[in-house]
């Protein structure tokens, strides 16, 4: 049977791997949509040989540009907010969620009312609107599959398991850049020096994020949502050599951890072939060769943003859209060189302290318009606590 797929965010790290896979077996899949932002070239060249019904840039100022590099293809092209959501209320089977950041949140919630089965790579949806996403997902019947590494790792390892039998789960971390660094050189850090990451290779901001743990952070309360288990039931780990993914602990102190390569393909294979396995080019683990897994406490002086995250998930409500919105924002801030490494950090733990200064963080609904305003609310006070250290 063809699979109707579409790719949200086709031209980042998740959507390429997902790319790669799917090319892979072109008979198996009809492609309904690509997504992407600026890189307009390599959209329209994975269009062309995806045969996709239609490629959408996020940015209108580049439709001109899209629709050259398409012309004569018979590729439908479109730009802008509205066509990802025209795209993803497509009819498709399966649709890979792999924008970065807040923007991801929008066409995931429309892939999903239209019953479509959602591979959730963009984990700031279930950071900023987590419940409502859930809930609209069971309202609509549809499937939402982790991509994430370490939730796929924990929805695996509960195949066939109860959740009233899960203790526990540990989500494991590499450390990112700064792991072995002292605490006094981490004010100095670059961009650069944060964009390298020792075992994964992935997009530039997600791995400034594995740097500071604002990454783990977030993967902390995507697990609360996903997996609908209390903020004590999840512990993070330092595992230098990222083979075990994550583990889940049951009640009767069995622990059960999922081990692998670090390839995204992993994940987005699973999610993809769910609820079969299929075979994955990915590289086998030799056992004896590797000799040792290592694992070590978090340090919170280190890595503050897991205790921010804890905070978000104590608040609730509309916490995690100003957590993700104020993060993204001091992460562009050290991007463009405003503030240090250590500083992203402060500006966050700033604009939660202020926002939540307002009950109305912890008790609003949470809607696409309330996590708009909340996400737009979030950057403005980021921006001040940003220009305020400037
Ligand atoms: P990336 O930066 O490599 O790619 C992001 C994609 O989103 C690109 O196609 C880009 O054009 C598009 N995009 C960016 N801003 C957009 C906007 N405002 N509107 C529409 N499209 C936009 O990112 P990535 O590393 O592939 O990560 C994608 C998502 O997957 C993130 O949520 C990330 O946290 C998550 N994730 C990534 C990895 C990984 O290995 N890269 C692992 C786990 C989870
Ligand atoms: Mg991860």
């Amino acid at each position: 049977m063809v699979r109707r797929v579409s790719i949200f965010g086709a031209t980042g790290s998740i959507g390429q791997n997902t790319i790669d896979l799917i090319a892979r077996n072109p008979d198996a899949y009809e492609i309904i949509a690509l997504t992407g932002g600026a890189n307009v070239t390599q959209l329209a060249a994975d269009a062309r040989r995806l045969r996709a019904d239609v490629a959408v840039t996020a940015h209108e100022e580049q439709l001109p540009e899209l629709r050259d590099a398409l012309a004569g293809s018979g590729i439908e092209t479109a730009a802008g907010e509205a066509a990802l959501l025209e795209a993803a209320a497509r009819p498709a089977d399966w649709i890979m969620s792999a924008i970065v950041g807040a923007a991801g949140l929008a066409p995931g919630l429309e892939a999903l009312k239209h019953g479509t089965t959602l591979a959730l790579a963009n984990k700031e949806s279930l950071v900023t609107a987590g419940a409502m996403l859930m809930a609209t997902a069971r309202d609509h019947g549809a499937q939402v599959l982790p991509v994430d590494s370490e939730h796929s790792a924990v929805f695996q390892a509960l195949v066939g398991e109860e959740m009233a039998a899960v203790e526990r789960i540990i989500i494991t971390a590499s450390g990112g850049a700064f792991r072995d660094w002292p605490l006094e050189a981490l004010e100095h850090a670059t961009p650069d020096e944060a964009s390298s990451h020792p075992n994964w290779d992935m997009g530039r901001r997600i791995t400034i994020d594995s740097a500071s743990m604002f990454n783990k952070s977030l993967e902390l309360i995507e697990t609360k949502e996903y997996f609908g288990v209390r903020p004590d039931q999840i512990e993070v780990v330092v595992h230098p050599e990222s083979l075990i993914h994550a583990m889940v602990g049951f009640t009767d102190g069995a622990i059960m951890a999922h081990v692998g390569p670090p390839d995204m393909r992993h994940a987005i294979g699973y999610a993809l072939h769910w609820p079969e396995r299929q075979s994955l080019p990915v590289h086998r683990l030799d056992l004896a060769q590797i000799g040792t897994f290592t694992f070590r406490a978090p340090d919170e002086v280190r890595w503050p943003a897991l205790r921010l995250a804890r905070e978000v998930m104590g608040i609730g409500g509309l916490a995690g859209a100003a957590f993700n919105a104020a993060k993204e924002r001091a992460l562009d801030g050290f991007i463009a060189g405003d503030i240090r490494f250590t500083a992203m950090a402060e500006v966050v733990e700033d604009v939660l302290t202020r926002l939540s200064a307002d009950p109305g963080l912890s008790s609003a609904q949470i809607t696409l318009d309330t996590v708009r305003q909340m996400d737009h609310l979030a950057r403005q006070r980021a921006a001040e606590a940003i220009s305020a250290r400037g």
